[in-house]
């Protein structure tokens, strides 16, 4: 299972039945650093994927900003 999550607003974006290291989902071509950076292995197997949604996607990053 994989969940797409996005890492600013924590809205769930979707899910995946199958494994993260699917070639579907191109997760396995990052890099180590970038898989360490996004992905989040829970104790049950369930892949986080910490991206950003539609939604977050312009807004940059800053916690500080009123309209977050
Ligand atoms: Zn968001």
């Amino acid at each position: 299972m994989v969940r797409y999550v996005c890492r600013h607003c924590r809205r769930r974006i979707g899910e995946f039945g199958g494994d993260w290291t699917d070639k579907r989902l191109g997760l396995h071509s990052l890099s180590a650093d970038e898989q360490e950076e996004i992905l989040e292995i829970g104790s049950d197997g369930t892949a986080l994927v910490k991206v950003l949604c539609d939604h977050c996607l312009p807004v940059p990053w800053m916690d500080d900003l009123w309209y977050n």
